[in-house]
């Protein structure tokens, strides 16, 4: 692991602005993904900055709906009452992934924005177009059986891993994020990116965007994990979280 220098931001503003001064820093949260990227030499920041003592952990009713902090654990977030009676299958494709000890460390708002699980992309001696842009792809002709079907393109045919993100996108789940002096709210279905000719880009944050939290409205479709107990049809697309 390479040496950096390690922050504790004591709010929200703090670590914008820490970022702000320094855009080769990284915000670290539960540090799942972002320590292994580190220990094997894919992300290189400076600086780490750490969001461990910022609120931002709350999971709340609002007028229309329920609010995720972005620092909520997936395993509060999960277990927790107001979720688990308006949006079931968040609940279950949460806990679809991952383990009880990656999941009581992992954030809402780390999970949106974990990496591909491609193999090459964490192994530095291999080619990859989404770690160093230009280098190639090397699962083009390799190991890819669990690759890309659709979206994928020339330049990349990893997929995205993260359970939780794809209910989200079926609930039409509303991002909040904040920058220095701005803040903004990005709609699931335009927060993740195709590869396109540029992989290394996953999502449409701007660099030291932070995510606050996760909006979500309550709607029929979010009960759908329930419906299925009384042997109501679902889409396909939803059968993996919600068979036993
Ligand atoms: C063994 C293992 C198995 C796993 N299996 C699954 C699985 O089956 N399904 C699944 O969905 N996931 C799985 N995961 C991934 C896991 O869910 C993610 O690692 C986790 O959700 C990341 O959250 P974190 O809080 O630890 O993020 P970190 O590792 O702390 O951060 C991840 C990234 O997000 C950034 N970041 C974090 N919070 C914010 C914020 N609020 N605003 C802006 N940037 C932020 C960080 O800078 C970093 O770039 C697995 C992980 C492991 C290690
Ligand atoms: S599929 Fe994407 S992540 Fe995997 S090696 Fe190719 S460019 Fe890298």
């Amino acid at each position: 692991m390479n040496p950096f220098k390690f922050i504790s931001a004591k709010d929200t503003n703090a670590a914008i602005a820490a970022h702000h001064q320094n855009n080769q820093a990284a915000f670290l949260a539960g540090g799942t993904n972002l320590m292994d990227l580190m220990k094997e030499h894919v992300a290189l920041p400076n600086e780490v900055i750490d969001l461990g003592r910022i609120g931002l952990k709350e999971i709340k009713e609002t007028a229309n709906g329920v609010s995720l902090g972005a620092l909520a654990s997936n395993t509060l977030t999960a277990n927790h009452i107001l979720v688990r009676k308006h949006f079931p299958l968040l609940s279950k494709a949460i806990l679809a992934g991952a383990s009880a000890q990656i999941r009581n460390m992992a954030t809402n708002g780390g999970n949106l924005l974990q990496r591909t699980r491609c193999s090459y992309f964490y192994d530095i001696s291999m080619p990859c177009n989404k770690r160093k842009p230009g280098s190639g792809c090397a699962a083009m002709e390799g190991f890819n059986r669990m690759h890309a079907i659709f979206g994928w393109s020339d330049q990349c045919v990893a997929v995205y891993p993260s359970d939780m993100a794809i209910a989200l996108s079926t609930l039409d789940a509303r991002i909040k994020v904040s920058g220095n002096g701005s803040q903004r709210v990005i709609e699931m279905k335009d927060f993740h990116l195709l590869p396109g000719s540029h992989p290394e880009k996953d999502n449409s944050l701007s660099s030291g965007e932070l995510i606050t939290s996760i909006e979500l409205a309550k709607n029929s479709f979010g009960k759908i994990g329930l419906m299925l107990r009384s042997g109501t049809e679902i889409p396909m697309r939803l059968r993996w979280y919600l068979l036993p």
